[in-house]
């Protein structure tokens, strides 16, 4: 597809230094929000983003067209994009390499975005030790049958049941229809123990409490019940950015929360574009990186 000509000022749109191509292009209908718009928004929350985004393989969710066209899950740096979207060389697990994305400051993020990203999704671990994740997630996918109290409710006793191990947490909403609860680490654990961790963690609870949670993927299980999704604490394992769009209607933002407010939320896509760049957003209570532990098997099974 042609960039139009018709843009004289959308042509010569500069975000964070970079030119934005088809910056008049609306990629999200309802709320009419522009790829112009998208760029701003990145540019505009690349100081809260990029603590948690940057440094750190990202893949990119990209709907060129935006919500109405195609939709490109890219793990992989391609031809073309900005320089500021910095590429680093991986091995895989078959021996070869590959080139993953990266980004250091507003610009890349800007990058993105000229790339036609709505969506970034990241890595546990960080590029100067990719083999030793500083996060582990705990993604709930609730049955479409539940309602968003559920979910608030369960992230609620994972917080508690992770507490009691020694693990705190932090609630994300994820524009979607979910919570995530993530696991700050201290980079000690290699990725197969925190994997077995949080695989075992996920099995427990639902076997303790099986009207309400599942440990696997099928969708026939998880009919009423929340499935725990522990497959993201993996290497090559991607989550969604804290205030990273989502290609939705609506243009939801995927949001930290706080844990005394996150009862009072009745949608996982209570914030959107406007709202975050308005900056009407909680601080989000991360914690204390002191206090950071790492997941240890034996406490595990001594604890449930
Ligand atoms: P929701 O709250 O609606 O579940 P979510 O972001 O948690 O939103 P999931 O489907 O539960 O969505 O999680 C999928 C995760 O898997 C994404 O966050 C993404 O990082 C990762 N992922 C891996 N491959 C793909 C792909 N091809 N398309 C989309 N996401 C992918
Ligand atoms: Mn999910
Ligand atoms: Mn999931």
């Amino acid at each position: 597809v042609m960039d139009t000509d018709a843009g004289q000022s959308a042509d010569k749109l500069t975000v964070a230094g970079l030119r934005i191509s088809s910056g008049d292009r609306v990629v999200y209908p309802d709320a009419g929000i522009t790829k112009a718009q998208v760029a701003e928004y990145y540019a505009a929350l690349a100081d809260r983003i990029l603590p948690f985004a940057a440094d750190r393989p990202l893949s990119l969710l990209r709907l060129p067209e935006g919500l109405k066209g195609e939709t490109f899950f890219q793990k992989h740096a391609g031809k073309g994009f900005p320089d500021a979207l910095r590429e680093m060389a991986l091995e895989e697990s078959d021996g070869g390499t590959a080139s993953y994305m990266y980004v250091t400051d507003a610009a890349g993020l800007v990058g993105a975005a000229q790339m036609g990203a709505l969506e970034l999704h990241i890595w546990g671990s960080r590029r100067d030790r990719l083999d030793r994740p500083d996060r582990m997630v705990f993604d709930l996918d609730p049955d479409p049958g539940l309602g968003f109290a559920d979910v608030t409710a369960a992230a609620s006793d994972l917080r508690d049941r992770l507490e009691a191990l020694g693990l705190p947490s932090w609630p994300l909403l994820s524009g979607g229809k979910g919570v995530h609860v993530v696991v700050p680490l201290r980079r000690v654990a290699g990725w197969d123990t925190v994997k077995l961790y949080a695989r075992i963690f996920a099995t427990l609870l639902a076997s303790e409490e099986p009207d309400r949670f599942v440990a696997t993927m099928s969708k026939a299980k998880r009919k009423g019940r929340i499935f725990i999704d522990w497959l993201r604490n993996e290497r090559g394992a991607t989550a969604i950015a804290p205030y990273s769009l989502r290609a939705r209607a609506g243009a939801p933002v995927a949001v930290p929360v706080r844990w005394d407010d996150l009862r009072g939320y009745d949608s996982a896509q209570v914030f959107d574009l406007p709202r975050v760049q308005a900056g009407d957003i909680p601080d989000p209570e991360l914690p204390d990186p002191g206090s950071l532990t790492e997941p240890r098997i034996s406490a595990l099974e001594a604890a449930l």
